[in-house]
């Protein structure tokens, strides 16, 4: 009788929750470890743009109700990228064929609310997802693998995924010598709610898709995030007991600017007086969104053109890695070939995506084994 493989995974983010999803479908025993103390403990950004290959590996691996849920909260799928200038003249743009607004979106690229797209994975996974586990490393044992963790507790499996994010310790254990890369930039972004005034003073062309500003100092990327259907009503349709929470339709903004441009450390910047000046600069904007020259637009008691929160982050990428190749091994008592073949294809599928975008996953396994490849 071939024993059923256990697959631990670190990290409750993107990546590690819908792979959880994929191993469940394809029949494999899963866990995922997450360090935050509860799903909502942080806020995680506004809005993601996934293109056809992250909503295809969603496909892939949710259950089909739930890919029905994701597709009715995503967005209208983009059909161009238009660039503007300062005073939003248009520059140029790149339109999309073929894109039908009720279409899938594993056939083309489409905006999603992170935390709604982060409710949609956690659905189903009750008792899989543990949370206040933060992994320090781990150790061979036989053909097991066992993750430790900061309290002291420890899991074993039969392959370790890690998908801790930028900073991945399981990566770090794995390939020491992988690097991060600072780019130089840094990016604030936030949300606007939208209503009609809001939407009267942005770019014709944001409908139809991104838009990004041009300037000679700064960048600014602008775009709608409103779901096909309201994200309450599909979940009570689709996922009973599932309330995502939804503040309305949005236009997430994203501000890029050299870090020498900026004053103070990036530890000042997120906690220090030059934070505290930002916020008050960022909070009299909530007041008077200055979306151009002599366009004034106060916040309505309703919220619109309110600036729901901001973040300041650094732009950062693993530097340029060899691929790997997950290899498999089936000594005796191990899972087969066979029972794994689900995984390695999961891996196979993910990791062919840039680094830092999509969904992507990092496998360690007696098992399984990441060699690297030249
Ligand atoms: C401002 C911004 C905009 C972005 N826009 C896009 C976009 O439009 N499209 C797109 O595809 N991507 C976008 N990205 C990138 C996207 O966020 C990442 O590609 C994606 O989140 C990666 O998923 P992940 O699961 O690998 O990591 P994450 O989503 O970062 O998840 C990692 C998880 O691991 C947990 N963790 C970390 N360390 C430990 C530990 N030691 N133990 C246990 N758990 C741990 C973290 O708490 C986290 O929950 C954007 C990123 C930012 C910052």
């Amino acid at each position: 009788m071939p024993v059923a493989p256990q697959v631990v995974i670190i990290g409750g983010g993107l990546g590690g929750l819908c792979a959880a999803h994929g191993l469940r479908r394809a029949g494999i025993g899963v866990t995922v470890h997450e360090r935050d103390p509860s799903p909502g403990h942080r806020p995680q950004g506004y809005r993601l743009h996934l293109d056809s290959r992250g909503a295809g590996a969603l496909h892939q691996c949710l259950p089909p109700r739930l890919y029905e849920l994701f597709t009715a909260t995503a967005g209208l799928p983009s059909r161009r990228v238009t660039v503007v200038d300062e005073r939003l003249r248009e520059l140029h743009g790149v339109t999309f064929d073929g894109v039908s607004a009720g279409g899938d979106p594993a056939t083309f690229s489409a905006p999603v609310d992170r935390m709604v797209l982060r409710q949609v994975l956690l659905a189903g996974l009750d008792g899989v997802v543990g949370y206040g586990a933060e992994f320090t490393h781990y150790e061979h044992e036989g053909e097991r693998v066992r993750a430790w963790f900061a309290d002291g507790g420890s899991v074993t499996g039969d392959v370790l995924v890690g998908a801790d994010g930028i900073g991945s310790r399981v990566r770090g254990q794995l390939l020491p010598h992988a690097r991060i890369k600072d780019l130089g930039t840094r990016c604030v972004y936030g949300r606007t709610l939208l209503g009609e005034r809001v939407a009267g003073l942005l770019p014709p062309r944001i409908h139809e898709g991104f838009v990004s500003v041009r300037s000679s100092r700064a960048g600014l990327a602008l775009g709608l995030v409103r779901p096909r259907e309201d994200p309450a009503e599909a979940a009570a349709r689709l996922w009973p007991g599932l309330r995502p929470q939804w503040p309305g339709d949005y236009v997430m903004w994203a501000l890029t600017v050299d870090a020498r441009e900026l004053p103070g450390t990036d530890a000042e910047r997120h906690g220090g007086p030059a934070a505290r000046r930002r916020d008050r600069r960022l909070r009299t904007a909530d007041d008077r969104l200055r979306l151009r020259r002599g366009a004034r637009v106060r916040a309505g008691g309703d919220g619109e053109g309110r600036t729901s929160d901001q973040r300041n982050v650094p732009a950062r990428a693993n530097a340029p890695l060899e691929r790997f190749r997950p290899e498999r091994a089936s000594p005796a008592g191990s899972p087969s070939a066979r029972d794994l073949a689900p995984l390695r294809d999961l891996l196979h599928d993910t990791r062919g995506l840039p680094p830092g975008r999509g969904l992507r996953v990092d496998a360690m396994s007696r098992g399984v084994r990441a060699d690297r490849v030249a």
